[in-house]
């Protein structure tokens, strides 16, 4: 067992350092696992091959709810910042991740974004967005949940699917909503900000214990505003857990390593 980090994005463009330097800053940090986070159909493939020369990297392969839904927002004249162009559609993209399914060791990731996605084009990503959990689902993986605005939507659309395996990543709205998604048993992975948000604050303090998960988010979301963030930065939040929860660094990262067990089926 060691740290993990379960919301990475080794393969964003952002990163001036080849991957190989984070994963070597990320393994002195006692790091034993790092899932990847793919973002579209270039982006999955980027993160296999990372995964095929690291062992430490575990590919989370998904379709971002904005990429989602691009083609519609681009008709509607909708702008969004991009840093790297998709050209797939989501059928193409559901349908490679169907045929890549088995090097997938989650699907993520995936979700409803509100912030970016006009109104007009809600309705089409939920029906993508259902189809990605379905393909989850059907191959026993656990899905890593992006949702912006959108939170309570998401968590009625994976109430109805009944997703046993659920991480959701960064989520950022009311913790009483967060405190009923963790009592139906999914996780919520704090990010290494979490020192400064009030949000992750709240969370760490009042979620239960045995669904807190670790994350970055990295490049974006670091500790120190400005610079890049990185997957050995997981560390802070463990600390800052412990700190809240009167463990001691060691007893708090049994926890957390148990609870990647029991989402994960495997040790990390
Ligand atoms: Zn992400």
């Amino acid at each position: 067992m060691g740290l993990f980090d379960v919301h990475a994005h080794l393969t964003s463009p952002r990163f001036e350092e080849p991957a190989s330097a984070l994963i070597e800053r990320a393994e002195k940090a006692g790091l034993t696992t790092i899932i990847s986070n793919g973002l579209n159909i270039q982006d999955n493939q980027a993160t296999l091959a990372l995964a095929q020369k690291f062992s430490i990297v575990r590919p989370a392969l998904g379709l971002y709810p904005v990429d989602a839904v691009l083609p519609e927002m681009e008709k509607e004249g909708v702008d969004y910042p991009r840093e790297d162009a998709c050209v797939a559609t989501a059928e193409e993209t559901i349908e490679w991740l169907e045929n890549h399914i088995d090097d997938a060791f989650a699907i993520g990731e995936i979700g409803l974004d509100h912030h970016w996605v006009p109104e007009s084009c809600w309705h089409r990503q939920e029906e993508i967005f259902r189809q990605l959990v379905q393909v989850a689902m059907k191959a026993d993986l656990p899905i890593i949940i992006h949702t912006r605005k959108a939170e309570r939507r998401a968590f009625e659309i994976l109430s109805e699917m009944k997703a046993p395996r659920v991480n959701w990543h960064c989520y950022s709205s009311r913790l009483k909503l967060a405190r009923k998604i963790a009592e139906a048993g999914h996780f919520l992975s704090i990010p290494a900000n979490a020192r400064r948000s009030e949000t992750f604050t709240g969370m760490l303090r009042t979620l239960p214990r045995q669904q807190v998960l670790l994350e970055t988010d990295c490049p974006y979301l670091s500790p120190t505003p400005g610079t890049l963030n990185e997957p050995q930065f997981v560390a802070q939040t463990l600390e800052y857990a412990a700190e809240l929860w009167g463990e001691t660094k060691e007893s708090a990262q049994e926890i957390v390593e148990d609870n990647f067990v029991s989402l994960f089926g495997t040790e990390p």
